[in-house]
């Protein structure tokens, strides 16, 4: 067996992390963790350290570690038939049965699911679509998509384009011209405080009919939203948005993609986002959820409105030009069939409604009293907790601190995983959807002496 240092020397010389300070990486500056297995909502590291996982992976691994009723299905679909392809009709019998049981759990107006292996490739395949459907219906003008800032869809030329977070964009050249830019539902940052919760939302809504009414409404192809914005700051919306929005949409032909890459499959106590929220999308993008990352699969999820379209383009002009040749892999297929039935035999998506509540409380309990925290914001198993320097004034911390940072640091040394999320000084949960009450009490107490470490000792 290798050592420690030689994988951690091989690590730095070799291997192009993601989202990394790649130069404090390679220089040693960054420490490592060498990831060996997992239970429940727990991993192991390389150096013995046994950690709660409480933002899953990156919010995907929903049933929980060490799942062997999905390993099994793999292994089992590896040895039997580990690859064929999709096009021109192929199948399998998991590809098929998987496609059966998303429809079977999706809102009453989907049709159809096609496959892809990421969040981002499913939402550039949306991009796609919705670009043909228009050109189908000889609206070649109809193509620019509308999303929001703190929105995140993805880090491709055009999902990339669409996240609404500057690291994103700065120095790639991004956002692309097609896209455009509209509020974040970020109740708490609002500019004007004054502001209530349906004031807020009718404020963002007008503004959205301005965006669109200034950049022409036969030239607006789609809005994309996530239900609750996640890696912008896991953010539920403000009373009344997703009705109010939708109306918006509606009056000006423009096509609604739901991104449940995080909600999808039962995070926030419903199936999906949009059932939660009212939402009737046109698509809707999956992944994570979907095999609890398992395996890597996504799939966009099609309405029986746009597949008609789409019926109609492939009688004009001939077979539909998309398709790649991971598109429902069979291993990732047969481990999407034995999530499901995972998560419907766990009761997973009940769990994530009544502990989210207990462990929103738990924490609100225990740390809206402090002074540095602005505000604790959940729903079902997404939560976050920010940071600020002043609480009257909701006024930032200094970036130069690092404080969100800072108090992940304290976490893990309590045996916490949290994640700093990218913009601002906000710490996400987002954990297995098998958590206990026991293990919410766990992080609650962790984090609040992480607080404390940090800011109290500064
Ligand atoms: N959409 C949302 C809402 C996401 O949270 C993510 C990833 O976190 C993506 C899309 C992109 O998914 P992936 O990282 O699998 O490309």
């Amino acid at each position: 067996m290798l050592t420690n240092d030689q994988l951690s020397q091989w690590d730095r010389e070799n291997f192009f992390h993601p989202s990394t300070h790649l130069a404090q990486f390679a220089r040693g500056e960054m420490d490592n963790r060498i990831v060996t297995g997992g239970s429940g909502v727990h991993i192991e590291d390389r150096d013995g350290n046994r950690l709660l996982d409480a933002f899953a992976g990156l919010y995907c691994v929903n049933v929980g570690y060490g799942r062997t009723e999905i390993s099994d299905a793999i292994a089992k679909q590896a040895k039997e038939l580990a690859y064929y392809h999709s096009y021109v009709g192929h199948g399998t019998e998991a590809s098929i049965t998987l496609s059966k049981m998303i429809i079977d759990r999706a809102p009453k107006n989907m049709s159809k699911v096609y496959y892809g292996l990421s969040g981002s490739d499913a939402n550039e395949t949306n991009i796609k679509l919705v670009w043909y459907y228009n050109n189908v219906l000889g609206r070649p003008e109809k193509k620019k998509i509308i999303s929001r800032w703190r929105g995140y869809h993805g880090s491709g030329l055009m999902t990339g384009s669409l996240t609404g977070l500057e690291l994103f964009h700065k120095k790639f050249d991004l956002p692309l011209t097609q896209v455009i830019h509209t509020d974040a539902p970020y109740y708490y940052r609002r500019e004007d405080l004054s502001l209530s919760e349906e004031e807020f939302t009718r404020q963002c809504a007008e503004n959205l009919d301005a965006l669109i009414q200034k950049e022409g409404p036969d030239t607006v192809a789609a809005f994309i939203g996530e239900p609750v914005l996640g890696t912008g700051g896991l953010v539920p919306p403000p009373t009344g948005y997703w009705e109010a929005i939708q109306a918006v949409l509606k009056k000006y032909d423009i096509l609604l993609i739901a991104d449940e890459v995080v909600t999808g499959f039962g995070r926030l106590g419903t199936m999906f986002g949009s059932d939660h929220y009212g939402i009737e999308a046109d698509i809707i993008t999956s992944a994570k959820g979907l095999t609890s990352a398992y395996a890597p699969l996504s799939a966009s999820i099609v309405s029986k409105k746009v597949w008609k379209v789409l019926e109609q383009g492939t009688d004009e002009f001939g077979a539909i030009g998309h398709g790649w040749t991971y598109s429902a892999h069979p291993i990732c297929a047969a481990a999407g069939v034995a999530n499901l039935k995972l998560i419907d035999s766990m009761g997973l998506v009940a769990n994530a409604g009544e502990i989210g509540h207990y462990f929103k409380n738990a924490m609100t309990d225990a740390l809206s009293g402090h002074p540095n925290v602005g505000d604790v914001r959940g729903e079902g198993l997404m939560l976050a907790v920010e940071l600020v320097k002043d609480k009257d004034t909701r006024a930032f911390l200094d970036t130069s601190l690092l404080s969100g940072a800072k108090v992940a640091t304290a976490l893990l040394k309590r045996g916490v995983i949290a994640r700093a999320m990218p913009q601002g000084d906000i710490l996400g949960f987002a954990p297995p959807l098998c958590l206990t009450k026991g293990e919410a009490d766990t992080i609650v107490g962790a984090m609040s002496e992480a607080v404390r470490e940090v800011f109290d000792n500064a």
